[in-house]
């Protein structure tokens, strides 16, 4: 059998998508492997095709058990051999998997890093042919990674105690060179064969709306994205709780997941979202890495997250299998606070030195400025996260809320003057600089206590834009930042002038910005049309089919989209197969599903087609 083969029998995909086969082959030559791809970019595929074409057994590291299962469920149904090793097994179900493992019973196993230290594991695994160690979101190993588990730090000793070292696969979505080099670094990677595959994701919309009032925005996204499914991402437990109870008193399908709930209902929640018994997820952070649910069609951050590297990942599990997804984050001031306490407290890097934890610090800083640069640009938003991401793109996408807006040009030189010299006098005569909000105050000649105190109201900018609303100057400061003429301090939240502020106060350079024409409508345009349901499809048997699909998952106990994902499905209508072979050559589906689901949707074509006449 070769790699082709096993790609559409096993999994029915009929090519390799850019990067897959370039590691599979390395792999297959025994050569180490880094992969960086993006979310949904495929990478499993990269470890488990040549898993199953190797001799001995992989192992597949993965960070969070709760996926574990879904995983090997989908390999599995697949027809793979799989099984899992994690905490949430009993002794007898482990003693049971290490049994089948000594026989050659598996090709591929997922092991939860904290398990790698035993002695019991690493006791079967020094017995075994061990073709591969497949490390899946390698990130988790770098302090510098948005998401640093030390648990994962005991992957290489324990290669170290194997009696023959395996080829070594690493895979993440993190793209920053400091985390790379760590990766590589720590994980004693042999000259590997290191790709990055492009990050780009022309499906996803992306969009970054500053409400007014999040609540009532929020309701009407969730109205135009009706019967769909969707994440929203909040940045607290306490902000979950509360959007999960108000969005059910409104009668809306939704779920919740936080660290704060029992293993039990986290596991329930997230089964009635990957089942579609709800329709939208409503959770922390610690929702989703892994999931690979095909049908997520938006994913909104009532909050703006802590690094753009998050922000790509979670918006990334939105559109997974192609179809277009929106991706909306809902910023306020607020949320910046939000995210420097968590910096400011938070507990991941306790088991750091002091120097370590400082540099740490200091980082989760920059990643916070680049993500505040995100929600403030006036930018192609794609154009913006491909350039942190180092990767080449165009100006405008023509797809994000950024670039199809309709805008204007417009000069506010003048207004700007105001605003950097008014930033100007108050440091120089404080010493020291302000947040936003007290130069908005003097410039528009409030009186309030502590713009007094400070003799701010002594200032000659005081009052100069006293007939400007207090909102319309925070937009123009706003506007200021993201054009780089203005700096806040990611830190004290105090802000400066930069080097180019010099220009428009004293060389009289002329700033201007696009405005937009209207406040664009939030919704994806009307034409614009999940791409698995074109004009060709029938859209009539695809309701047919996908009823079959939920009965099948319902009377397997899987979720509809391990039958077969929404594409899939489309693409069996629009071939309308009546053998078979036929059946086979549909673009998704593989040997194993043929024979399981073959005649089964066959029979229900023949119908239709039958009553169709
Ligand atoms: P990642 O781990 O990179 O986030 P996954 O491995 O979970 O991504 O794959 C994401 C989706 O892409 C899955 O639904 C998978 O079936 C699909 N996929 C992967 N490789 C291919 C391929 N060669 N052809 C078609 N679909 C693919
Ligand atoms: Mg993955």
């Amino acid at each position: 059998m070769d790699k082709y083969t096993v790609l559409k029998q096993y999994f029915g995909h009929s090519s390799f998508r850019g990067g897959q086969e370039e590691m599979i082959d390395a792999l297959l030559n025994g050569r180490d492997v880094f992969g960086i791809m993006p979310t949904g970019g495929g990478k499993s595929i990269c470890y488990q095709v040549p898993a199953i074409l190797m001799d001995g057994i992989t192992f597949v590291i993965s960070p969070l058990i709760s996926l574990m299962k879904d995983q090997v469920m989908a390999l599995k149904n697949a027809g793979v051999k799989a099984a899992f090793i994690n905490s949430t097994l009993s002794p007898e179900q482990i003693s049971i998997v290490y049994d089948r493992m000594c026989k050659g019973e598996y090709k591929i196993v997922y092991v939860a890093p904290e398990r790698l230290s035993g002695d019991g594991f690493l006791f079967f695994a020094q017995q075994l042919n061990i073709s591969m160690i497949a490390v899946d979101e390698a990130h988790c190993i770098s302090m510098w990674g948005q998401d640093f588990r030390p648990s994962y730090r005991q992957i290489v000793s324990f290669i170290e105690k194997l009696p023959q070292r395996p080829a070594l696969a690493a895979f993440t979505a993190t793209a920053t060179t400091q985390v790379r080099d760590d990766i590589e670094q720590i994980l004693k990677l042999r000259s590997p064969l290191c790709l990055v595959t492009g990050f780009d994701r022309p499906n996803l919309n992306f969009e970054v709306l500053k409400p007014k009032n999040k609540a009532k925005t929020l309701s009407s996204l969730l109205h135009e994205h009706h019967g769909k499914s969707g994440i929203i991402y909040c940045a607290t437990r306490a902000a979950v709780e509360q959007l999960c109870g108000d969005l059910s008193v409104e009668g809306r399908s939704v779920t919740r997941y936080h660290a704060g709930l029992t293993d039990m209902e986290r596991r329930q929640n997230q089964d009635d979202f990957i089942y579609d018994r709800r329709a939208v997820m409503i959770a922390t952070n610690a929702f989703g890495m892994g999931i690979d649910k095909s049908n997520v069609s938006f994913i909104i951050h009532y909050n703006m997250p802590k690094s753009l590297e998050a922000y790509y990942q979670e918006a990334g599990r939105a559109g997974r299998d192609g179809e277009k997804a929106d991706c909306i984050l809902l910023f306020s001031s607020g949320d910046i606070s939000t995210a420097k306490y968590f910096i400011q407290n938070s507990g991941e890097s306790e088991d750091l030195g002091e120097e370590e934890r400082r540099l740490v610090t200091e980082q989760d800083y920059k990643r916070l400025d680049a993500i505040i640069g995100y929600c403030k640009t006036r930018s192609c938003l794609r154009g913006y996260i491909l350039g942190y991401f180092a990767q080449e793109h165009t100006a405008n996408c023509g797809n994000c809320g950024n670039c199809s807006g309709e805008y204007i040009e417009k000069d506010i030189t003048n207004e700007a003057q105001m605003i950097l010299s008014c930033v100007k006098r108050v440091k120089d005569r404080l010493g020291y600089s302000v947040g936003s909000m007290l130069i908005v105050r003097t410039l528009c000649a409030s009186a309030e206590k502590r713009v007094i105190e400070l003799g701010l109201d002594k200032l000659s900018t005081y009052g100069l834009m006293k007939n400007v609303s207090r909102q319309a100057v925070k937009e123009y400061l706003d506007c200021l930042e993201s054009l780089g003429y203005l700096y806040t301090d990611p830190v004290y939240g105090g802000i400066e002038l930069t080097k180019i502020s010099g220009d428009v106060l004293f060389n009289n350079e002329k700033v201007k910005i696009k405005e937009q024409l209207q406040l664009k409508k939030v919704s994806a345009p009307p034409d614009k049309k999940a791409v698995y349901t074109d004009a060709d499809t029938d859209i009539d048997l695809y309701e047919v089919l996908k009823t079959l699909r939920l009965k099948l998952a319902g009377q397997e106990g899987v979720p509809a989209y391990v039958i077969f994902s929404n594409a899939v499905l489309a693409n069996i209508v629009r071939k309308m197969p009546g053998t078979l072979p036929e059946f086979l050559s549909v673009s998704g589906v593989g040997e194993f599903k043929a024979s399981r689901y073959g005649k089964i949707f066959l029979d229900a074509i023949a119908e239709y087609k039958k009553d169709r006449g």
